[in-house]
């Protein structure tokens, strides 16, 4: 008999994490007078029944990007806030017709190393069925919930418009897929520097501790925050990468292993990879060969 339930983490006061399933992780933000969720997941629970069992307040949906993962249970809400550069791809990420265990095994068996301890049935798939309003989320925008204020970035990389949130009130970054150790950029590998940067930048100045939108990207089935050391070699690795130094490998996509492989840079003190049964380097990022410097700047060597 396995877990049939999402787990709830207080990990800071009024700021709680919701693990569903070993899959992603998803935040709920209680403030004085409004509440925030951050991420509608995969689909396996009534993620509206667990957030209003968590807030009494009116609360607003913010999502750090248009994955299956992180979107999935978008349509139980009536609105949610969402990077116009997202949302054309809404409709394949928040799907309602469709979507079965299967995606939910596949998923999972990449994410979590124990399978054993969830079970989910068919009868769990809850997507919602609402007729969404998406509004435009942009950098720099803020949600104001009385007490604390939660401020969104850009990062582009993972996806055109993924975007993370840093909250004044726990002290905590939530950065969705922007920064995990094997997550790199599609887009200018000088553009992704600057927007990481940016992010560490505000390290120990309005934000002391990381959480990403996978728990078992950051180790095994844990609450702890995201090591901040990845932030940093993912940076150096790009930076090696525009100086001609990187070190080079492949790797083929955790979700379609049948594809041709992506190229990676490597970088780093050899680690135990968290869901897979071989060892590599702590930031082993994707980049795109053709696209490394922003045009204009190809001149700047970091
Ligand atoms: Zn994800």
């Amino acid at each position: 008999m396995g877990i049939r339930h999402p787990l709830i983490h207080e990990i800071a006061k009024d700021t709680y994490l919701i693990n569903e399933f070993g899959l992603v992780n998803m935040y709920v933000l209680v403030g004085n007078e409004r509440s925030l969720l951050i991420d509608a997941g995969m689909g396996y629970c009534n993620l509206r029944a667990i957030v209003e069992s968590l807030t009494d307040k009116p609360y607003d949906v913010a999502i750090t990007h248009a994955h299956p993962d992180h979107a999935g249970m978008t349509h139980q809400f009536e609105r949610a806030y969402l990077n116009e550069k997202e949302m054309p791809s809404l409709d394949w990420a928040a799907k309602i017709e469709g979507f079965d265990l299967e995606e939910f095994e596949r998923n999972n068996r990449l994410h979590i190393g124990d399978w054993d301890i969830w079970e989910v049935t068919a009868d769990m798939i809850n997507r919602g069925s609402l007729d969404t309003e998406v509004m435009p989320l942009k950098d720099g925008d803020t949600f104001d919930l009385g007490n604390r204020k939660v401020t969104a970035y850009d990062c582009p990389g993972h996806t055109p418009g993924q975007m993370y949130f840093i909250d004044d009130f726990s002290r905590i970054a939530f950065t969705g897929d922007c920064c995990n150790y094997n997550n790199g950029t599609r887009y200018a590998a000088s553009t992704f520097i600057r927007d990481l940067q940016r992010l560490l930048d505000g390290y120990g100045k309005t934000y002391d501790r990381i959480f990403t939108g996978h728990s078992t990207y950051c180790g095994s089935l844990d609450v702890k925050s995201h090591d901040i050391t990845i932030v940093k070699y993912l940076i150096e690795a790009f930076r090696s990468l525009l100086r001609g130094e990187a070190v080079l490998g492949e790797r083929h996509m955790q979700l379609f292993p049948e594809r041709p492989p992506f190229k990676v840079v490597l970088y780093g003190p050899i680690v135990q990879y968290p869901h897979e049964n071989n060892r590599g380097p702590m930031a082993c990022p994707s980049y795109n060969p053709e696209m490394l410097w922003e045009e204009g700047e190809e001149h700047l060597v970091p």
